[in-house]
């Protein structure tokens, strides 16, 4: 899909339909229909990986069909509005949580200029709090006494295809980034009612391809990619031959290896796809380093979990993989590496799914001593916890000037950042091994801006919707472009750093993308180093 040129662009944002603008809606919210046109919906899952995710115990997923959004009919069952309204009840009485944000909203509107689809589309409907109105209304209809007697004046409406279609289009409109939440009075969750409208979609077949076919791929082969054990294992062998022959060292690995203290999981995009790979040559350089006793998985091969973007139970089947697998292994706890939607998952759901995590042991650092207290239920230590822990403890030794052709500057990924608080170890990090700068601070942080395009909306059809959502991230990255000579945007996520690619490749040329794992191996001094010249760190081309 094109998309436009950055001057055009930049242009319809700041002069499109925007109530930034001035212009005022000239039709009642509720009877603006949506409009599908190729490039502002992902495509529809296809029919066969709807079908096997069906077929899969605990997992529903009926209705697979072919079908488009650009058509009228979206051969949706016959009772398809009987399950939709089942399917809210039963989700009502189940998370509390649902239940508070329908009722609690006063409409304040503290939320409505925070959301970057807001921001970049202009579009009403993508206010946080509009897009909640989407399900709320359907709710006041059917389930409060105020919206049964007066209906549309208590801001109440039917249930309706047209409604269904609506849903569609705006909660893949949403990246469930949370940062709403944060300027939230009532702490209100849009993300949660995003989650929520989705799995009510799935109940009638209507999903997009770009989640359903990584989610059926991580539960059929354990990676969003759907690479065999033998590729994935080739593809981090390729890796270790290129550390080697860059630094001289040639880094142990082991795979499925029974009795390892640690099980390695990282999101697969970090062992086939650039700008990943350096994050993964960056792991395996950092280990061997430090002597860890570890094996990678071939079968919990991936970190990335496609389930949260669909329902809670293709959530939970895939997070229980990885601790199915590190119970098999019997290893004594798990580092995580870079990922996002992982650590939301571990952090926010885990416990309550497929948790505590008993069988495992509580993370200690064999090489600091350090006891992991906040992964004490969880078994599981995030890479940049670990590695922090290891430069506070004097473990590594590093050459800041490794890394004299980069200055940084840092994305909080909103997972990691408001999910779980990951906020000063990447920074700790980063202080030791580069020349960094932080971006504007209603910009970083719990207030991050989101890449745009999570929660598997990274596909190219939405590519200028892409380009749009992702403006106010880039925008806060070309200020410290123009004002300090940034030339690498780090972050801890393994979506972000491929969605982040094609931002800067449109907004900001000439600002590259990288892991902080990928930033730690370029300024190591390894104890058996035979180093090449590398200009590029990791991306030195011999
Ligand atoms: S900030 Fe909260 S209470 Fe105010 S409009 Fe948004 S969701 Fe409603
Ligand atoms: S969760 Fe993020 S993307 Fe969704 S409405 Fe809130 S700010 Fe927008």
């Amino acid at each position: 899909m094109s998309v436009p040129k950055l001057e055009q662009l930049s242009k319809s944002v700041v002069q499109g339909p925007s109530l930034a603008t001035g212009a005022i809606p000239t039709m009642d919210w509720m009877d603006v229909p949506v409009v599908f046109k190729p490039g502002n919906y992902a495509y529809p899952a296809k029919s066969e990986k709807v079908a096997y995710l069906d077929s899969q115990s605990g997992l529903n997923f009926p209705n697979s069909r072919e079908w488009s959004p650009e058509d009228e009919d979206w051969k949706l069952p016959e009772d398809w509005k009987d399950i939709i309204l089942k399917g809210l009840k039963e989700r009502l009485d189940k998370f509390r949580s649902l239940k508070i944000f329908m009722d609690c909203c006063v409409r304040c509107g503290a939320c409505a200029d925070k959301c970057h689809f807001f921001l970049g589309t202009g579009d009403p409907k993508n206010m946080p709090v509009m897009r909640a109105e989407l399900l709320r209304s359907v709710y006041r209809n059917d389930f409060t006494l105020g919206g049964k007697i007066l209906g549309k004046m208590a801001g109440a409406r039917e249930m309706t295809t047209a409604v269904l279609k609506e849903w569609f289009m705006y909660s893949y409109q949403c990246t469930e980034c949370r940062r709403c939440s944060v300027f939230c009075p009532y702490g209100i969750d849009t993300a949660e009612v995003t989650m929520m409208l989705r799995e009510l979609l799935h109940l009638v077949g209507v999903g997009i391809n770009w989640i359903l076919e990584p989610a059926s791929n991580s539960n059929r082969t354990g990676n969003h990619m759907g690479l065999q054990p033998h590729t994935f294992k080739d593809n981090v062998e390729f890796l270790v031959d290129d550390v080697e022959s860059l630094t001289g060292v040639r880094p142990n690995i082991s795979f499925n290896r029974k009795g390892a203290e640690v099980l390695f999981i990282t999101p697969s995009a970090d062992v086939f796809a650039e700008p990943g790979l350096y994050t993964a040559m960056g792991y395996l350089t950092l280990f061997e380093e430090i002597g860890l006793d570890y094996t990678w998985s071939t079968y919990a091969s991936e970190g990335g979990n496609f389930g949260l973007f669909t329902n809670n139970e293709t959530m939970k089947k895939l997070n229980a993989k990885m601790y199915a697998e590190a119970k098999r292994l019997g290893v004594k706890y798990i580092i995580g590496g870079e990922c996002g939607h992982m650590w939301r998952v571990i952090h926010q759901y885990m416990d309550t799914m497929n948790g505590p995590a008993d069988f495992l042991e509580k993370p200690v650092s064999s090489i600091t001593g350090t006891v992991f207290e906040n992964a004490a239920s969880t078994k599981m230590v995030h890479i940049s916890e670990f590695t922090a822990d290891l430069i506070k403890h004097g473990k590594l030794k590093f050459d800041k000037s490794r890394n004299s052709h980069v200055k940084a500057t840092y994305h909080d990924s909103c997972n990691t950042a408001r999910a779980m608080g990951l906020l000063d170890e990447p920074r700790y990090i980063l202080d030791h091994v580069v020349d960094w700068v932080e971006m504007p601070e209603n910009t970083i942080r719990e207030q991050t801006f989101c890449c745009g395009s999570g929660t598997g909306l990274n596909t190219d059809e939405i590519m200028e919707l892409r380009m749009r959502s992702g403006l106010p991230r880039a925008n806060a990255v070309k200020y410290v472009h123009d004002k300090h000579d940034v030339n690498m945007l780090a972050c801890v996520c393994a979506i972000d750093r491929a969605t982040l690619t094609s931002l800067m490749d449109y907004w900001n040329p000439g600002v590259r993308v990288c892991g902080v794992t990928e930033l730690v191996a370029n300024a190591l001094v390894l104890k058996d180093e035979n180093r090449a010249e590398l200009d590029d760190g990791l991306r030195t081309m011999l």
